[in-house]
């Protein structure tokens, strides 16, 4: 049997931004594009076709009128939350199957397997907070999946890291009521959204958040990532680890300043397996995050998807 499943959804393409945004549909794209290169990585995939949350699985994290207004507005065909967070026509099909492909790593993890997903999904979702997007980001797929694995699955430690350059600031703001989701992110500081300060610990100290200068050496950002997830961890046992994997931590980004190389995915990737193998038989969905260099982030998704093999 498969260890790895990829979930992703068609409609992931119908979240139209314009091809002058930089989360534009070509990201995604650029996905399976990589993954051409490497037959043998396919052939190890359990491929899977996510399902859309729902009103009320999106609830768990969000205000329901929020939930409706996004539906609305999509049906309506489109409308823009900020300046740089568009609804199209497509966004509501878009938005539900990206927190439903979570939903599902999430089934399949506690279920018959596989144990670990990746979640190849746009609009991205850490940003997007109760009752309003920003950032790009409509619903907090991973943020709704932490309450989703408790509430569905009886977890109840779950573990969050998020590697994207940007602070995690609506999976900060859906979760840190919760004592037992723990949350840790590494961003750029100061860059958006202006959150993520190391003393904002949380009402119940269960975020870490590591804010880094751009431009230090990629082993500086490795280590400091791996050190806060030690920290957030001792004593707590996640049930599951939940990965907000964003790509715009790697070297050249046009919306970061961070270094980390291909090898570097790796590494936080393995490093995330074999921790997880140890507390929790392997259970890990991660979901994509950020990248705004389609190719590289075709090829980091690989290297994350080899990885979590
Ligand atoms: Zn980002």
């Amino acid at each position: 049997m498969p260890s790895l499943a990829l979930i992703a959804h068609p409609d992931s393409g119908r979240h139209d931004t314009g091809w002058g945004h930089p989360e534009h549909v070509g990201r995604i794209r650029a996905i399976p594009r990589a993954l051409r290169y490497d037959p043998e990585l396919f052939h190890l995939l359990e491929h899977r076709e996510a399902r859309h949350a729902t009103h009320e699985e999106l609830a768990l994290a969000h205000d329901p009128v929020y939930v409706s207004t996004v539906e609305e507005l999509a049906a309506r065909g489109g409308a823009r939350l900020d300046a740089d967070t568009v609804v199209s026509e497509g966004s509501w099909a878009a938005g539900t199957a990206g927190a439903g492909a979570v939903l599902d790593g999430l089934d399949l993890a506690f279920g018959d397997g596989p144990r670990r997903s990746f979640c190849a999904v746009r609009p991205p979702g850490h940003h997007a907070l109760r009752d309003g997007g920003m950032g790009f980001c409509l619903f907090g797929n991973v943020a709704i999946g932490a309450h989703y694995a408790r509430r569905r699955h009886g977890a109840e430690r779950v573990l969050i890291v998020d590697w994207d350059v940007h602070h995690g600031n609506g999976t900060q703001a859906l979760v840190q009521q919760t004592a037992d989701i723990r949350f840790v992110s590494m961003h750029q500081w100061p860059w958006y959204p202006g959150t993520g300060a190391a003393s904002d610990r949380g009402p119940h100290a269960n975020v870490w958040n590591v804010p880094m200068e751009a431009g230090l050496a990629r082993e500086v950002y490795v280590a400091a990532f791996l050190s806060a997830v030690d920290a957030a961890t001792v004593g707590f046992v996640p049930d599951v680890v939940l990965v907000s994997a964003g790509f715009d931590s790697l070297a050249g980004d046009p919306l970061g300043g961070f270094t980390l190389e291909m090898d570097d995915v790796e590494r936080l990737t393995r490093e995330m397996v074999s921790r997880a193998e140890h507390w929790c038989g392997g259970r890990i969905v991660s979901a994509l995050e950020g990248g705004y260099a389609p190719e590289r982030l075709g090829e980091a998704c690989v290297r994350h998807m080899r990885a979590l093999v």
